[in-house]
Parts: structure tokens; C-alpha cells; sequence
């Protein structure tokens, strides 16, 4: 279970992209960030996960500063493309990892790697390079390469934005199928049936602020702002 604090983020690159955020929430597994191109979501997921330092403000997971070091060996990220090495197998973009950043053996990391990789049903794709595989099947390697790390929390930003119907499908159900893990789950995506199907929070942005909040049925069946209301009209 997750617990995120944010109090009065705002972050600014060469205008404020994100302004005067605020965040409470416990026990929850799976937080959706909702909102049209823009709007900050990337920029949010990117602190939260310590890829990026605020400009402003404070943001604690499960009551850890964001910006120590300590906090980004706890977190893994899954970005819209799968950026796995082009040169290296599926299996090695894992045990690579393993060895060098984490102090794996070479039999420790294979093993460690072929695990996840089963898990997200890759079993009979490891020694296939990326280009090798379906846009499905790289993306659901960079899951693998996330999850082997031991995170307690995955960051997915759009994770199949790049993928057709089918491969969304595909990689959206792999992703539900890992509920059972325990691990934490914060996401963005236009997918709104996944929102409804694995979020049990949602986070509305627009304009780099915080419009709406809440639990995914009633933000998605009954959305309180002309803005979210606007927002579903839009994506369904
Ligand atoms: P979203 O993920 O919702 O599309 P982003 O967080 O990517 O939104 O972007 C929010 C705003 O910040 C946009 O106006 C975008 O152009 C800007 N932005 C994002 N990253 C950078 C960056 N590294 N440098 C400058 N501006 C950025
Ligand atoms: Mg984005």
C-alpha cells in the first residue's frame, strides 16, 4: 500500500509547469494520472518517482523524501518507449542491470531476470534483441526489467502509447495481471478502461494543476468539474 504526500509542489522549467500541487493519500495501490496533453502529468510522475527534483515544495512516498538517493532504488520506470539497449539481448538488458547496478552474480541475475520474464510470459523471446520482438513484447521486457530491480513502487508513463489496439490490449492486461505482486502501482495513460479496470485513485491534471481527485468510479462516472466533465467527453 502507498501513502503520498505532496504539499505545495511547484516545479518551473522555463515557465511553471506545475503549480501549487496538493496530495494526501494512504492505502491505495494504484494511482491513475489522468489529464490532456500538457498538463504536467509526465513532469508529476518524473519527482514522484525521483527522476527530477522539484522545483518547490515537499513530496514524501510512503514517508520518504523523494529527492534522496535512497528513494530511486525503491522505485522502477517504464517510459512510453521501451528504451531497452538495441545491442543486447532481452534477458541481458536485465542481467546487465542486475550486475552492474545492484552487485548481482551472473547466475544470480539470470535467474532473478528469467523470472520476471516468465512472469510477463516472454519465456520463449530472451535471447531475441529488441528490434527482434513485437512493440508488445519490448514493452512487457521493460516491465520485466522494472519489476527484477525489486521496486515497492513502478512508475509506467503511458506505456502503450506507442503500441496499436492489440498490443495495448496485450501489455494492459499483462500490467492488470500484476496485482497479485504487492508492489505499487503510479500510471498515466488515456486508456480510460484501465483507469476503471486497476486504478483505485485518480488524479485529474490540467494547466500543470490538480482539477480533480478521487476514486475511479465516481471521478469517471460522475466527474464534479466542467473541466473532467470536458475531459471524458473527450477521450470516449
Ligand atoms: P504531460 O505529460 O501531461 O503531457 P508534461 O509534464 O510532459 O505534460 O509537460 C508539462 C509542460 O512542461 C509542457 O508544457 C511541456 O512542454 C513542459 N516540459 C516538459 N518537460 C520539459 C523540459 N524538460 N523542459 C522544458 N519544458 C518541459
Ligand atoms: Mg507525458
Amino acid at each position: 500500500m502507498m501513502k503520498i504526500e505532496i504539499k505545495d509542489l511547484t516545479h518551473v522549467y522555463d515557465v511553471e509547469v506545475l503549480s501549487q500541487l496538493n496530495v494526501t493519500l494512504e492505502n491505495y495501490r494504484s494511482v491513475a494520472l489522468i489529464g490532456i496533453s500538457g498538463s504536467g502529468k509526465s513532469t508529476l510522475l518524473r519527482i514522484l518517482s525521483g527522476l527530477e527534483k522539484p522545483t518547490r515544495g515537499e513530496v514524501f512516498l510512503n514517508s520518504q523524501d523523494v529527492t534522496e538517493d535512497e528513494h530511486r532504488k525503491s522505485v522502477g520506470f517504464v517510459f512510453q518507449s521501451h528504451n531497452l539497449f538495441p545491442h543486447l539481448s532481452l534477458l541481458k538488458n536485465i542481467t546487465l542491470i542486475l550486475e552492474k547496478t545492484r552487485g548481482y552474480t551472473p547466475e544470480a541475475a539470470k535467474s532473478q531476470a528469467l523470472k520476471y520474464l516468465d512472469m510477463l510470459q516472454l519465456s520463449d523471446q530472451v535471447h531475441k534483441l529488441p528490434r527482434n520482438v513485437s512493440g508488445g513484447q519490448a514493452q512487457r521486457a521493460s516491465i520485466a526489467r522494472a519489476l527484477s530491480l525489486n521496486p515497492d513502487t513502478i512508475f509506467l508513463d503511458e506505456p502503450t502509447s506507442a503500441l496499436d489496439p492489440i498490443l495495448t490490449h496485450e501489455v494492459l492486461t499483462a500490467i492488470k495481471e500484476l496485482r497479485g505482486l504487492g508492489k505499487n502501482f503510479v500510471f498515466v495513460t488515456h486508456v480510460m478502461s484501465f483507469v476503471k479496470d486497476f486504478a483505485d485513485y485518480v488524479i485529474f491534471m490540467q494547466d500543470g494543476r490538480i482539477v480533480e481527485q478521487g476514486e475511479p468510479k465516481q471521478m469517471l462516472e460522475q466527474p464534479k468539474t466542467k473541466e473532467l466533465q470536458d475531459f471524458m467527453e473527450k477521450v470516449h
